[in-house]
């Protein structure tokens, strides 16, 4: 699933410097999560980094937008053509290793 923003948001703005793919931006009202860049940052997080600092907890997956671990590790790969990105890869949908 894309991450959205629902109208909870209080326009407090800690999201958008934290997406890894820029995929945040001030809407007309609240900010929005644009979906073709969003990848839940498969590849860079264990859990979504809008949803990891948003205070009121207004970044939830899009039930609307269901996709699939390799299709956003796919897309962070075409947005990201320079990184190599860990095998297996930072993921929402693995629990992050015991430290
Ligand atoms: Fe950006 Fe990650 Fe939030 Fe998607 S889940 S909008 S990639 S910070």
């Amino acid at each position: 699933m894309a991450t959205m923003i629902t109208d909870v948001c209080i326009n407090c703005g800690a999201c958008e410097p934290e997406c890894p793919n820029g995929a945040i931006s001030q809407g007309e009202e609240i900010f929005v999560i644009e979906p073709s860049l969003c990848t839940e940052c498969v590849g860079f997080e264990h859990r979504e980094s809008c949803a990891a600092v948003c205070p009121v907890d207004c970044c939830l997956p899009d039930p609307r937008i269901v996709e699939t671990e390799d299709a956003l590790l796919s897309r962070a790969k075409a947005l990201h053509p320079d990184v190599v990105f860990p095998d297996p890869p930072p993921s929402r949908f693995r629990r992050a290793p015991e430290r």
